[in-house]
C-alpha cells in the first residue's frame, strides 16, 4: 500500500489563509517516515515563506499550477523549476478550476506534469467528471481519456499522483458516496496497473472534493483511495490536522 499522502489546496483564497495557518500545521507535523505523509499547496505568493515556516517539520510544501516550459517570455507564468527553488516539493497539475478558467486541455497538463518531473517535484495529476457527464453516463471514459492523455510519457508511477476530483463536489457540501468514489478509483487503479504493470499499484489516487473532518474516516477507508486533496477544510489548521490525524 503506497503511503497515504493528506494533500491541501488552498487556491487564491485571497487573506483568509495565512502563513500563521502553515506554522500551526507544521508545529503538529513530525519529521517522521511514519504515518501520513502531510503536504499543504499553497499560492506562489506564500511558497517561499511557506517552506522556510515548514521547515525540520513532516509538512511539504506545493504549488497550485506550473508552466510546461523551464524559462521563457511567459509573463505571470511560474515554471517547475521555480516553485522547487521557492521550496515546493509537489505541484498540482489539471485543477478543474484550471482546466475550465485557462482552457487547460490533457495535452496541456501532460505537459506541466512533465515539467514537474523535469525539475524533480512531484505532479499531483487531477481528473473528474462534471455532473453533466456523470449524469449521462460517461464517468469511466471521462477518466480513462483524462488517465490516458494527462499523464506524460515516460512517467514513472511512484513518481506521480492522481487526484479524482468530481467536479460538482468541489466546494459544493456534496461529497460523492463511498461507492461512486470505490467504483472511480477501482478503475483508476486498474488503468494505472494497465499501463504501468504492477508498478501501477505505487502511484497514490487521492479524493478530493467537500472533503472535511466529519467525512474523511469513510472516504479514506474506500478501496483504492491513499489520500486526499482538500479546498476549504485545508485552509484551517485545526481542521486539516484533524483530516491528518485520520489517516
Ligand atoms: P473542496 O474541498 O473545497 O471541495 O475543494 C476540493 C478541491 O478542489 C481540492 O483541490
Amino acid at each position: 500500500m503506497p503511503r497515504t499522502l493528506i494533500a491541501g489546496n488552498w487556491k487564491m483564497n485571497g487573506l483568509m489563509a495565512n502563513l500563521a495557518e502553515v506554522e500551526r500545521v507544521a508545529a503538529e507535523v513530525p519529521a517522521s517516515s511514519e504515518g501520513a505523509e502531510t503536504l499543504l499547496c499553497l499560492p506562489a505568493t506564500l511558497i517561499h515563506a511557506g517552506s522556510a515556516k515548514s521547515e525540520g517539520s513532516g509538512l511539504k510544501i506545493g504549488g497550485e499550477t506550473c508552466h510546461a516550459n523551464e524559462k521563457g517570455a511567459h509573463t505571470g507564468d511560474l515554471a517547475a523549476e521555480m516553485l522547487k527553488d521557492a521550496g515546493a516539493s509537489y505541484v498540482i497539475v489539471g485543477h478543474s478550476e484550471r482546466r475550465a478558467d485557462h482552457g487547460e486541455t490533457d495535452a496541456v497538463v501532460a505537459a506541466q506534469a512533465s515539467a514537474a518531473l523535469r525539475a524533480g517535484i512531484t505532479p499531483i495529476i487531477c481528473v473528474g467528471e462534471t455532473l453533466d457527464q456523470r449524469d449521462a453516463g460517461e464517468v469511466l471514459t471521462v477518466i480513462t481519456t483524462q488517465m490516458a492523455e494527462s499523464i506524460p510519457e515516460g512517467a514513472e508511477a511512484a513518481a506521480i499522483v492522481i487526484a479524482y476530483e468530481p467536479v460538482w463536489a468541489i466546494g459544493t457540501g456534496r461529497v460523492a458516496t463511498s461507492e461512486q468514489i470505490a467504483e472511480v478509483h477501482t478503475s483508476i487503479r486498474n488503468l494505472l496497473v494497465r499501463r504501468f504493470g504492477d508498478a501501477g499499484r505505487t502511484t497514490r489516487i487521492l479524493y478530493g472534493g467537500s472533503m472535511n473532518p466529519g467525512n474523511a474516516a469513510e472516504i479514506l477507508a474506500v478501496a483504492e483511495v491513499n489520500g486526499g486533496l482538500i479546498g476549504g477544510a485545508s485552509l484551517k489548521a485545526a481542521d486539516f490536522l484533524a483530516i491528518y490525524r485520520l489517516a
